[in-house]
């Protein structure tokens, strides 16, 4: 678990309004509230110079499509101190299925800054010239989606998992899936019995040395069982 007391994350985009609904419900919302995390969203298009604010043009050599420009991610990557020297210096993230895979452990090493910028990519992505300003390129799979605002979405999350007090449980997210290169074991809930299927009688023993070496003989066989990769 990352020593980190607060995360904040400034987000790059063309439609800040996507991310309304996944940043304000349960526990990225209950995290923003008690300040543990600090979501801030920017409208590329506020840093367009052109007229009408548009941020995006067409592509040089021909072909349909279209592509966010250099200039406005340059004055929103100034704006927001990512060419400041030293520890303040935020990491910016390009989401983009050009990077490396999103895993667990690139989420952790991911999660030791204390601020990130995550730049949402559109159309065709952005002008190849604003790859010299960022520090790491982050793809969510080998598909491609429309824009980078899932991504961004997908890896805001999973950072805030990061941050001890946002999951109330520090154990779960240990024993998550991944975390320590294994899936994690299989739980249940009420009731015991369910059209003849039972929970397995360790469970209800009460017996919390018995219950933890069945856990952990359980994720091990799940991990044998759907992701010998992992082993
Ligand atoms: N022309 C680009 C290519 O083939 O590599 C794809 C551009 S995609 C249609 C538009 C934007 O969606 C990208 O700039 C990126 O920000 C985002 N995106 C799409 N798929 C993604 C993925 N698998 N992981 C992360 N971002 C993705």
């Amino acid at each position: 678990m990352s020593p980190l007391k607060k995360l904040e994350i400034d987000i790059l985009t063309l439609f800040p309004g996507m991310f309304t609904g996944p940043l304000g419900e349960s526990l990225l919302q209950k995290a923003q509230a008690k300040g543990l995390l600090k979501i801030r969203l920017h409208n590329l298009r506020d840093f367009s110079q052109d007229k009408h604010r548009k941020a995006d043009d067409k592509i040089f050599g021909g072909g349909t499509g279209m592509l966010i420009q250099v200039e406005p991610i340059w004055r929103a990557l100034k704006y927001l101190g990512a060419f400041k020297k030293g520890k303040s210096r935020p990491c910016v993230v390009y989401l983009s299925p050009q990077g490396e895979k999103l895993t667990q452990d690139l989420v952790k090493d991911l999660a030791r800054n204390k601020r990130l910028i995550l730049l949402c990519g559109r159309y065709e992505g952005i002008d190849e010239r604003a790859m010299s300003w960022i520090d790491r390129e982050v793809s969510i799979g080998d598909y491609v989606l429309t824009g980078g605002e899932i991504p961004a979405m997908v890896l805001t999350d999973a950072l805030a998992r990061m941050v001890p007090g946002v999951v109330k449980e520090q154990e779960s997210v240990e024993n998550d899936s991944f975390y320590d290169g294994k899936l994690d074991c299989s739980h249940y809930s009420r009731p015991a019995e369910f059209m003849k299927m039972k929970v397995p009688g360790v469970l209800l023993s009460g017996n919390h040395k018995d219950i933890k070496e069945w856990r952990k003989k359980d994720a091990l066989e799940k991990t044998i069982k759907k992701r010998p990769d992992l082993l």
